[in-house]
């Protein structure tokens, strides 16, 4: 298959944006090690008024690494990290990659299943964990590798209760307290950061080849595999992100740190180019639409990534009126489609813009996005990002297609990964001829503006989390009175979509919703519980019996159509 050889894309390229970059070979813990040496005094996070400098933070990430390595990890031993957004998850990430270490990133919602798995598949030796979700690391920790558990509180960086400035926090901690006795398997963060030494460790790290993060992820098919990412993947994206917000100045802007640091979308946009960027970032630990509106005044913040439903849970919180948002300049939105409604309204209130942009884990993660302070297409995720080739496969030809024509869109780059973790076949699976396959379908306009319209994989967008029908299904059908379960997305105004459950109860036998939304909580992570239950006799089928999934998903679109 032949590479577009026309690429309409770059003449909306404005002339700050080269085609193509020179790319760092760098490992990322060195960015974090000079802008320690360029910002050493410079606020690089605030906590709830809690402010570290660039200094202390990669002093702290030295210890941390000093004691990852006195507990026994060496270079490619995997540390997963299952933190909210606090210091302790930057201190964490970047102390595990100065350690030499791959970096695991587990979602702290997740349930003991889920931590299971991900510990076994990933071979983690270390878990950093909160306090608050250790109960459900410990369950599990018999059946997995993990050797050691280093636990934090999220107050362990605050001085509580004095400058209480998030309720939230105060209300969901009093009355919780996990009794922890620390001993030579289970660890205090703190202490151990207390007692490490800060030097640097030295490591032979090829950024090209050697790992930075596993980052779980469905892909294309139900379960959750690792994504290796290279340090070269990440720094390539960084510095990709960087050129293309050439307006944000380095050492000045205040990002708002919203999106979560465990997922993909939050590390790169936010983590790794602030820090590369000598920024501010104003950590949030969680979405709480009140304290953000607070946070960007108070703080005159500059950026804010995030996914449509934290721009939209702004817009109908009632005090956006009250405050003052006129410091954003810059917001990229991701992860599901932006709509044209939200980008107006929030650039109205805020004057500053809003684009939409596309990515995936698997390609570390932006690889198309709309220009920032030039033209742009409404409804289109935009045009590909320096070094990026995106095409769309043709179903008809098996070639690549035309533009105007609907099929599936891959793309090329330094930023897209290097396979799945001990997934041989998934990963050959997922590549064809060189061009990674996205699981999105969409076509390309004749101006190279791309658009998405559906997607080939059964993923489920709820609120920014990917959810995939198949594990929710699996863990129905473990239900005794179940004969048949089949999940899927169904639009929600809010979340973008929501879970829609299809069930067929055994003969005889009759289930309600509350008690599956019970047998559901044990199982799964809160954001995948299905909203939504519909009790029938039989399920569309295939002459082979298989369930058809699509006819339940355009029988939800005619209702809406018709309703
Ligand atoms: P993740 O691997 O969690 O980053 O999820 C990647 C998936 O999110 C993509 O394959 C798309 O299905 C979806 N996605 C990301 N950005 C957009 C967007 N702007 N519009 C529609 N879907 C998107």
């Amino acid at each position: 298959m032949e590479t577009l050889t026309e690429k309409p894309w770059f003449n909306y390229y404005p002339a700050e944006i080269p085609k193509s970059l020179d790319y760092e070979v760098a490992t990322l813990q060195s960015y974090l090690k000079r802008a320690a040496e360029r910002f050493p005094d410079k606020t690089v996070l605030d906590f709830m008024g809690k402010e570290m400098t660039y200094k202390e933070v990669y002093k702290s990430a030295l210890k941390l690494a000093n004691q990852l390595r006195s507990l026994g990890i060496e270079k490619g031993d995997r540390v997963s990290i299952m933190l909210a957004n606090t210091p302790q998850a930057v201190i964490a990430y970047y102390g595990a990659l100065f350690a030499g270490a791959i970096v695991v990133q587990t979602n702290p919602l997740y349930v003991e299943r889920e931590i299971e798995h991900q510990m076994t598949d990933s071979g983690s030796k270390v878990m950093i964990c909160l306090d608050l979700v250790y109960p459900r690391v410990a369950k599990v920790k018999e059946k997995t590798q993990l050797e050691h558990i280093i636990v934090t509180g999220i107050k362990d960086y605050l001085p509580f209760p004095k400058n209480l400035i998030y309720p939230y926090i105060q209300k969901k901690n009093t009355g919780i307290t996990v009794n922890l006795q620390y001993n030579h398997r289970l660890h205090s963060f703190v202490d151990l950061i207390k007692k490490g030494a800060a030097k640097e460790i030295e490591l032979n790290i090829d950024p090209k080849e050697d790992l930075a993060l596993l980052q779980y992820t469905g892909g294309t098919t139900g379960p959750a595999k690792g994504v290796m990412l290279t340090h070269y993947n990440l720094v390539v994206n960084t510095q990709q992100c960087q050129c293309w917000m050439y307006e944000a100045k380095e050492g000045e802007e205040v990002i708002l740190a919203a999106l979560p640091f465990f997922h993909v979308y939050g590390m790169t946009t936010v983590m790794n180019l602030s820090i590369r960027m000598g920024f501010k970032m104003i950590i949030m630990p969680k979405f709480e639409p009140k304290d953000i509106l607070k946070a960007i005044e108070k703080h005159k913040a500059t950026l804010y990534p995030g996914a449509p439903t934290m721009y939209i849970g702004l817009l109908n919180h009632p005090d956006i009126k009250k405050r003052d948002l006129s410091s954003i300049k810059a917001c990229i939105s991701g992860s599901a489609p932006l709509p044209l409604e939200v980008q107006n309204q929030f650039e109205q209130i805020t004057g500053g813009r809003l684009v939409e942009g596309y990515g995936l884990t698997e390609t570390s993660p932006v690889a198309v996005s709309n220009l920032i302070w030039e033209h742009r297409k409404t409804g289109s995720i935009g045009i590909p990002w320096p070094d990026t080739d995106v095409s769309i496969l043709s179903a008809e030809t098996g070639d690549i297609a035309k533009p105007g024509e609907i099929g599936e869109l891959m793309i090329k780059g330094p930023q897209v990964m290097k396979g799945y973790w001990n997934r041989p076949e998934e990963t050959q699976a997922t590549f064809k001829d060189g061009w990674f396959l996205t699981g999105d379908m969409g076509y390309m306009d004749e101006d190279g503006f791309f658009y998405i319209v559906d997607r080939k994989k059964d993923m489920i967008i709820a609120g920014g989390f990917n959810i995939y029908p198949r594990e929710i299904e699996e863990v129905l059908y473990e239900h005794e009175d179940i004969q048949e379960a089949c999940v899927i997305g169904v639009p929600d105004p809010y979340r973008g979509e929501t879970v829609k459950a299809f069930i067929v109860p055994k003969e005889g036998r009759t289930i309600s919703e509350k008690e599956l939304e019970e047998f559901c909580r044990k199982h799964l992570a809160a954001y995948k519980i299905p909203r939504l239950y519909e009790f029938r006799k039989e399920l569309p089928k295939t002459m082979v019996g298989k369930i058809l999934r699509r006819v339940l998903v355009e029988e939800e679109k005619k209702k809406i159509t018709e309703a």
